[in-house]
């Protein structure tokens, strides 16, 4: 049997992260029918929009798609692949997990850092509801609402209870946004309640910023309304060794995209060196998905024995390996 699966190389270090990955999966044995659709600046240029009908006509016939980063062109009036994608697909939950790699050198050293972010995905201000009142006064609003709260919260607290997770925290901002954060914080208190073997806590998101960075290791689930969970995502892969390593899975109830945390990366792009390892890890979480479980499970320790062996660690962690280098060495081990 083989899966069909959307590739979108994308650009930046996208084509070069995305073999990887591919190369990765294709070790573990799973057969997959890649189906690569292109999507860059140029694409999205030459046919007018975000989300050309090739990317979703696949993503919809698939249901499951691996992504590299995509440059949505800024000032040229396009919505950004992302939130079109998420949109689209109803992808109303990105799930991070952020887990401390061994033989990554980082200020953490000594603690084992564990935790799976789940963002909101579709509404808060990235609603894109902007409005100039008058010249030089604009509002941009935030948009919070039960449907969209208690779905993330359910999807939090079930993946908690199924995982044998311990804690969730609801990151927040109610002090000051009473009502739209109050609302996504009642709904994770209803969800809550009907999972009692889940410890459940509320932390304002400044003072979460400041604990993630004093004792990371006391988080287990996190539960953010879609901009805190964007900012708090990036500063949870920088406690474990940054952008290179953190996987990413944007989940709806029928499609599932996989893609890195980090963008395209311009500065690097075409020298063969950028860190595969995230987008090789969102490949782990697809497989975990596509219930592959041994498949993922072998991969996952593939790329963790590489890490422990320490000899083939990219430049962004003060290695050497290109990118190729690291994915052979992936390879190898599966
Ligand atoms: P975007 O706005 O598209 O998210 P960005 O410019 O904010 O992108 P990234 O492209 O994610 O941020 O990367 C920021 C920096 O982190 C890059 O310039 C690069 O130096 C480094 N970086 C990101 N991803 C990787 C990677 N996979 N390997 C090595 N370095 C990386």
């Amino acid at each position: 049997m083989s899966y069909p699966v959307t590739l979108i190389p994308g650009d930046g270090i996208g084509p070069e992260v995305s073999k990887a990955a591919r190369r990765a999966v294709d070790a573990t044995g799973v057969k997959i029918n890649w189906e690569i659709a292109e999507l860059n600046p140029e694409v999205i240029r030459s046919t007018g929009q975000s989300l050309p009908p090739h990317v979703i006509d696949s993503l919809e016939k698939t249901c499951v798609g691996l992504k590299g980063p995509v440059t949505t062109p800024i000032g040229e009036g396009y919505t950004s692949v992302n939130v079109a994608l998420r949109k689209r697909l109803d992808l109303f939950a990105n799930v991070r997990p952020v887990r401390s790699l061994p033989g990554v050198v980082t200020r953490f050293q000594d603690v084992k850092i564990d935790m799976v972010i789940f963002r909101e995905n579709t509404e808060d201000l990235y609603s894109g509801l902007e409005h100039e009142v008058v010249k030089d006064v604009v509002t941009s609003l935030k948009v919070i609402t039960r449907v969209a709260s208690s779905r993330i919260a359910e999807y939090a607290f079930k993946f908690a209870a199924d995982a044998g997770r311990k804690k969730v925290t609801a990151i927040h901002k109610a002090n000051i946004m009473k009502l739209a954060d109050g609302l996504f914080l009642r709904c994770a208190r209803e969800v809550a309640a009907k999972y009692p073997q889940i410890e459940y806590k509320e932390l304002i998101v400044d003072n979460a910023a400041m604990q993630l960075v004093i004792r990371p290791e006391q988080f287990d689930v996190l539960l953010l309304p879609n901009l805190y969970g964007d900012i708090v995502s990036d500063l949870a892969a920088g406690l474990v060794g940054g952008l290179g390593i953190v996987p990413g899975a944007n989940m709806g109830e029928n499609h599932a995209v996989f893609e890195a945390v980090h963008g395209s990366a311009p500065d690097i792009a075409g020298k063969g060196i950028a860190n595969p390892t995230a987008m090789i890890l969102s490949s782990v979480l697809m497989l975990i998905h596509l219930k592959e479980l041994s498949a993922a499970m072998r991969l996952q320790a593939a790329v963790e024995t590489v890490y422990a062996n320490q000899k083939h660690l990219t430049r962004d962690l003060g290695g050497t390996a290109s990118t190729e280098e690291f994915t052979d060495a992936v390879v190898a081990q599966l």
